[in-house]
């Protein structure tokens, strides 16, 4: 069997890291078996979908480099779902109902208070043809929902195992809504069955959808794809990260300076049995892919987790494997910088501030004008090297008796402005006479 699998978004909103994880399983699957991955564009909803959205989620995708093998747009397909939905009535599976959503709430309730579960009752399928004309009369447009048999539906999940959804206590799917238009549930059935979907792999949440869509793939005049659905996200705190979904789109992750294979390697792993770690190329996490290392338990999703992985990641490459990065970020940065401040930067965006201390404007941090002054007389003649630093500050030492943290964090701070970074072997070397002089003087430079 050749692999085919699809990612599904809806172009309502921008995809954050929950979104992203689902297509990078998909994504990884399809390459690990060397089948194909598609990107859908769940559009059907055309008053909350987007052309923007759209262009972003492509962008996204892009950027993280998943790249899709197919593509289609549910809003092109309108046609083939009506002919879909002509069949399904003509078999009085697709039955109309003309209950207005507080009837419908009414109905809810009262079940609730009678200890049921509150799932449809089918009033509408024992309507009279009198009864229908008197609602459309009403003005009361019918929504549609698919007849489900009442049998349990039952597969074999790549990530649950063994699952069954009693049809029988689910209530029959809305498919259209009253103002004609289709929920994502028929169109999704239909296009897995047209474009050969084999494996569909998406969050928990759509477990039970899962059942009553095993029925209509059926209906519809096809079979199920195999199934696999992972646990969700949670924060740090172990929450629900729903509320904060906007923090954590891509589009910020992208501006925040993370690098995509650092959210790659992360999203890969984690609620896995795999350990968390930097991978700079996707082969490694195609190779190591397989959907039964994901645990039941939510992924926890920690942002200081990433960054860390981030740094971790830039701190392991050698300037030619960032030079693409860097121009990409727009950052110019010698290989003598890269080298001496790597290790100093969580993301590459942090280099702009090392570029500054080598460049200036730093204004220096002196507590004690004396003994930068000092210091300045001591400072070796000629162009710098990484020795520099050492023999100076043994000078500066003999001379004043400073010495460890009372000896280097006065130099470091008249120097970079800063009482962290890097060793100041090659920083100093970078700075050069000039701008060390002026700012051992006090001055802005
Ligand atoms: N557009 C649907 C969603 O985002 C697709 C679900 C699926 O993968 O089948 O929920």
């Amino acid at each position: 069997m050749s692999v085919i699998v699809r990612f599904a978004p809806s172009p309502t909103g921008r995809i954050h890291v929950g979104n992203v994880r689902t297509a990078l399983l998909n994504y990884l699957f399809a390459k690990k078996h060397g089948g194909q991955f598609m990107l859908r564009i769940d559009d059907t909803d055309l008053e909350r979908s987007t052309k923007e959205y759209a262009e972003g989620i492509f962008e996204d995708m892009d950027w993280l480099g998943l790249t899709h093998d197919l593509t289609a747009n549910q809003s092109d397909r309108f046609d083939r779902y009506d002919q879909v939905v002509e069949k399904l009535k003509a078999e009085g599976l697709l039955y109309p109902c003309y209950e207005t959503a507080d009837e419908l709430d009414m109905k809810r309730k009262r079940q609730r208070m009678r200890g049921q579960p509150p799932v449809y009752d089918r009033a509408a399928l024992s309507l009279t043809d009198e009864e229908k004309a008197k609602f459309e009369a009403e003005g009361r447009k019918p929504h549609w929902r698919f007849k489900l048999s009442g049998a349990p539906a039952e597969w074999e999940d790549m990530i649950r195992g063994p699952v069954s959804i009693d049809t029988a206590s689910v209530s029959d799917p809305v498919l259209i809504r009253g103002d004609g238009t289709y929920l994502y549930t028929l169109p999704s059935c239909v296009d897995d069955i047209d474009f050969g979907i084999t494996h569909i792999i998406r969050g928990e949440d759509h477990v039970t959808n899962s059942g009553t869509q095993i029925e209509i793939f059926k209906a519809v005049g096809g079979k199920a794809p195999i199934f696999g659905h992972h646990p969700f996200l949670v924060g740090a705190d172990g929450k629900g990260l729903s509320k904060r979904l906007g923090s954590l789109s891509i589009r910020q992750m992208r501006e925040s300076g993370v690098e995509p294979m650092a959210l790659n390697s992360y999203l890969a792993k984690i609620g896995t049995s795999d350990a968390v770690e930097p991978c700079t190329a996707m082969d490694k996490l195609v190779e190591e892919m397989d959907l039964g290392k994901i645990s039941r338990a939510p992924a926890r999703f920690d942002e200081a987790e990433l960054k860390g992985l981030n740094a971790r990641m830039l701190h392991g490459l050698t300037y030619e494997e960032v030079k693409p990065r860097l121009t990409v970020q727009g950052l110019e940065v010698s290989e003598a910088l890269w080298a001496a401040v790597h290790e100093n930067i969580e993301v590459l965006p942090d280099l702009k501030a090392w570029v500054n201390v080598v460049e200036g404007p730093v204004t220096p941090l002196t507590e004690d004008q004396e003994f930068a002054s000092k210091a300045l007389e001591l400072l070796p003649e000629g162009e710098f090297t990484p020795e520099t630093w050492g023999t100076w500050t043994s000078a500066v030492k003999e001379a004043t008796g400073a010495k460890g943290k009372a000896l280097f964090m006065p130099l470091r701070k008249a120097l970079t402005g800063l009482d962290r970074g890097p060793s100041m072997e090659n920083l100093l070397v970078l700075i050069g006479p000039e701008r060390a002089k002026a700012r051992l003087r006090g001055e802005t430079a």
